[in-house]
């Protein structure tokens, strides 16, 4: 039994943040699957939106997100996090990140250099060049190193959250702590607190095509929702409408500040087509610019789109985009000479765990922050770069919330993890099998176009799939890949049922049955929870 003041379960940019803000009150676990750094954080480009220029406004930043959110936004929660935002990015600079900047031409200082997104009314980008997130974990890794209070647990797997309800005890639900499986050695720890910040991202992995890395299977959302946590707006799913096609390829993001700076969406033949989409041209909201290069590739036949930028100056782009420049050359593409091939890919969960703008969940001592929650901010779809800046406002506020509460004295017996004790030699084969099914499953039946009958269809699959998991489970030693398996099962499952539940098509949840949005359900979230 290892004993904390806070747990936090992942080192992204809400986990180091928050972790941070804690740590000089009392000890701090960080747990986290790979190593330190590996996290949606760390391959984030684009940058964080945050209105820092005399040209930009709060107004107009409240405005452009919930234009994104296609009428599901919390207009509060959206205000709060636009205008504490600067606030937490001043932090931020303070702790050491280094955003680009630029020379004002007009009094030859330097000043931020803003870039800009996709549905953004204003430049508002933060970025340090196209390796915000890397700069970002880099900043943030650093003073956790200086932080004696917090000690880090590398390769280290949350398997679930231990609560009162799920130990028997009757009264509020409350999180008591986690089981963890330690990678290197196969062992299972109980970490206790009174105080758990489940910070673990997304599950872009539940699809065949994502932008996100290997650690993005949805385990906070399975987590919490095993644990009894209201589960909002899973059918949210952002596509990325611009990643790198070729087949060596693995996941490689074509940043959205590529046409903010003038690329333009072509057919294979050349031609320019997102003017027949969209006032804002290649520029439009991201569901808009996804669903109009798959009606494309679908009208075509063709297996991708191209993303031309070769009329900007060559050392422009190769200052401004150093990272995709270099990248796209390793398979043979020169970006200054030749169009990009992109293809639209799982980016970004806008549902997931129910909180408060505190990021508290429906559990007692359990909070949620970063791309794991569900605040209200992103609503049916997530403005560009609003995702930094909502890990940092909610990391922040969850951080003052848990340092002003006290902590529960309850006694509670925790038993110590009990699991399978069967090996077998064709386990990998049938997660891998299960793995690969479930994630091409929902590319064909649950992406960016949708209908009732395939998304029934998924039901039932995943549903059965669900069954032979859950034997495996229960009867054989955990080990992280089936874990993981478990999670996108459980995360498949929820996306599936959110949409099947929305009889409308609204921001990214596009349904051929209903494709109208329809006025009752302007206000409403999807929540699901499991029954107890
Ligand atoms: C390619 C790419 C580009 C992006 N660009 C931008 C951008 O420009 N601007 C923007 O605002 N957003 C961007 N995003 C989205 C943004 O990066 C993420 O939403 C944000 O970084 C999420 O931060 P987080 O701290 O919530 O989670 P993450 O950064 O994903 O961190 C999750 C952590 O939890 C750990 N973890 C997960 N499960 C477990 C478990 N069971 N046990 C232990 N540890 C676990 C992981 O290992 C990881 O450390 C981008 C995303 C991608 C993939």
């Amino acid at each position: 039994m290892k004993q904390f003041d806070y747990l936090v379960l992942g080192s992204g940019i809400a986990g180091l943040s928050f972790a941070l803000k804690v740590a000089p009150r009392g000890r701090v676990a960080i747990i986290t699957k790979k190593n330190k750094a590996e996290s949606n954080t760390n391959y984030a480009q684009g940058g964080i939106a945050a209105v820092t220029s005399r040209e930009d406004s709060f107004e107009m930043h409240v405005r452009d997100t919930l234009e994104a959110g296609a009428g599901l936004c919390n207009e509060k929660v959206v205000r709060t996090i636009v205008e504490e935002g600067p606030e937490r990015v001043r932090e931020l600079i303070e702790l050491g990140m280094k955003f680009s900047e630029r020379e004002d031409p007009l009094n030859h200082h330097k000043e931020l250099d803003l870039g800009r997104e996709g549905g953004h009314s204003r430049r508002r980008i933060l970025h340090a060049k196209d390796v915000t997130g890397r700069e970002i974990e880099r900043a943030l890794l650093d003073a956790v190193s200086r932080q004696p209070n917090i000690e880090v647990f590398e390769n280290h797997f949350a398997i679930d959250l231990i609560t009162s309800q799920k130990l028997g005890y009757v009264g509020d639900n409350r999180c008591l702590g986690v089981y963890v499986l330690d990678k290197n050695s196969g062992n299972v720890s109980t970490f206790v607190a009174p105080f758990t910040l489940l910070a673990t991202g997304g599950c872009g992995k539940v699809y065949l095509y994502t932008t996100n890395p290997d650690i993005a299977t949805g385990d906070g959302v399975a987590m919490a929702y095993r644990g009894g946590a209201g589960i909002a707006n899973m059918e949210f799913i952002q596509f990325h409408p611009t990643c790198l096609y070729h087949p060596r390829a693995k996941s490689f993001l074509i940043s959205e500040a590529v046409r903010g700076e003038g690329g333009v969406l072509k057919t294979l033949d050349g031609r320019e087509f997102m003017d027949a989409y969209h006032p804002m041209k290649s520029l439009a909201p991201r569901d808009v610019v996804a669903r109009a290069i798959d009606s494309e590739m679908k009208k075509s036949g063709a297996d991708h789109v191209l993303l031309d930028i070769t009329h900007k100056p060559a050392q422009f782009l190769i200052d401004r985009f150093p990272n995709i420049y270099q990248n796209c050359l390793k398979y043979g593409i020169d970006i200054t000479q030749e169009p990009i091939p992109v293809v639209p890919a799982a980016h970004y969960q806008c549902g997931g765990v129910m909180t408060n703008i505190d990021g508290a969940t429906e559990i007692a001592g359990l909070y949620a922050v970063g791309e794991v929650a569900c605040t209200g901010l992103h609503g049916a779809n997530r403005l560009a770069s609003n995702s930094l800046l909502e890990a940092l406002v909610c990391a922040h506020r969850a951080a003052e919330k848990v340092l002003a509460s006290k902590p529960p004295e309850n006694g509670l017996k925790i038993p110590f993890w009990q699991s399978g004790k069967a090996t077998n030699a064709d386990e990998m084969v049938v997660v891998s099998h299960n793995w690969d099914e479930i994630r091409r499953l929902m590319w064909d039946y649950v992406g960016i176009v949708r209908t009732n009958k395939r998304l029934q269809r998924a039901q039932k699959r995943i549903a059965n799939l669900h069954e032979e998991i859950q034997q495996y489970y229960w009867d054989f030693i955990v080990t992280s890949d089936l874990l993981e398996l478990r999670n996108i099962a459980t995360v498949a499952e929820l996306i599936v049922k959110s949409a099947l539940a929305r009889p409308e098509s609204r921001g990214l949840n596009y349904n051929l049955d209903y494709p109208e949005p329809n006025p009752e359900w302007a206000q409403r979230s999807t929540v699901l929870r499991k029954e107890a």
